[in-house]
């Protein structure tokens, strides 16, 4: 059999269908939402969508407009797909043409959808800042906006975001949510939706009628409590270049940084921080190899080098770099990031393998 040459990124579908039902057994009550923005955390939005709406799931949430267009033309299922990017004056035709649903979250987005829906009806959400003061109308905005519903613009769901739900000792998160409960209450036709994966493990009282689970799909968090009933959706291997001894006290990779103490064994791997996979774990994270967890020594470019004791390693033999031994929470907090990003970040370099029904 020939040695692979490149680097393989696994996605078992079946687990994150596993993860959805998780998900939905947390909220029951709620529809569960998946967010699939930036391809699907880096997984491929399309094969994570379809799979998931084979597992029940009837709307999706993007972040760009261009992605709610790739996805509308290639799902194949006639779902809702709300925008989290929301309404410019320039967009309205395309939101229209893909049929999808803006997320409004301005005062002047709220402006330029009410002139598009007065001449062409169009369904919208709107997001209410509750805290997080990163988006979404104030609540004077909202009072204004209940007062004079514009014309032709059906308010289907009302929602907002939390900012410190990761942490469920921060009093934040009910602030935001008595502050949530007063404005939902101006648009009692519209669904409510307030919860991402971190909320949804705070607990009934923040799911109203929607959640929107992205990371926790993805198997990941919420950060550094990861639940452990969510399995490793991504599994990122790259195979063995070549073992070599390096003696006590000398170094290994650029600027003299990593020097070994004692004589090692090290394998190098191929994939480094062009595969996504990032610098900063460098000395910190782990790889799992032949039955056991070793250290990553350095991460350049290309090449990655593991310390693998005594274990037998031949070229072509892969290790485990995230996955089901090498957590992708683990892996977050040696990066010093949180689990979104060492996934979104893992590139289209390596070979995508899709495991399950998609
Ligand atoms: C990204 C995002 C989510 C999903 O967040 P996770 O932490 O990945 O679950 C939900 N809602 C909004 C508004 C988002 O931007």
């Amino acid at each position: 059999m020939p040695a692979p040459s490149s680097a393989r990124l696994t996605i078992d579908l079946d687990a994150l269908a596993h993860n959805y039902a998780v998900l939905r057994d947390l909220a029951p009550g709620a529809e569960a939402a998946p967010v699939v923005k930036a391809d699907g955390y880096g997984l491929g939005a399309v094969p994570v969508a379809r799979r998931l709406w084979a597992e029940g799931a009837r709307a999706f949430f993007v972040a760009r407009l261009s992605e709610g267009e790739a996805l509308r033309a290639e799902l194949g299922h006639p779902a809702t797909i709300y925008v989290l990017d929301g309404f410019t004056p320039d967009t309205g035709p395309r939101l229209a043409a893909a049929n999808l649903t803006p997320v409004l979250c301005s005062r002047p987005q709220i402006e330029a959808a009410s002139a598009f829906a007065a001449a062409e009806a169009m369904t919208a959400a709107i997001q209410v800042d509750t805290g997080m003061n990163r988006q979404g109308l104030t609540a004077a905005e909202i009072r204004d906006l209940a007062a004079n519903p514009p014309r032709g613009l059906r308010v289907e769901t009302i929602m907002s975001h939390l900012g410190s739900a990761t942490d469920p000792a921060d009093p934040r998160s009910a602030a935001q949510l008595d502050a949530f409960a007063g404005v939902r209450s101006l648009f009692p036709e519209a669904r409510a939706s307030f919860a991402a994966s971190a909320g949804i493990a705070l607990g009934h009282v923040y799911h109203f009628d929607i959640v929107r689970p992205g990371i926790s799909l993805y198997g990941g968090g919420p950060e550094e409590r990861p639940d452990a009933r969510l399995k490793a959706v991504a599994t990122f291997e790259a195979p063995i270049l070549y073992v070599r001894q390096v003696g006590a006290g000398e170094m290994i990779g650029y600027g003299s940084k990593t020097i070994v103490e004692a004589e090692s064994r090290v394998a190098v791997i191929a994939a480094g921080y062009a595969d996504g996979l990032i610098r900063g774990t460098m000395g910190r994270s782990q790889a799992w190899f032949a039955g056991a967890l070793r250290k990553v020594l350095i991460v350049t470019m290309d090449l990655i080098a593991i310390e693998i004791g005594e274990a037998e390693a031949s070229p072509g033999d892969m290790v485990e770099l995230l996955g089901s031994h090498v957590l992708l929470d683990d892996l977050a907090a040696a990066a010093g990031t949180v689990a979104h990003e060492c996934l979104v970040r893992l590139g289209d370099r390596a070979e995508r393998v899709y495991l399950g029904a998609r």
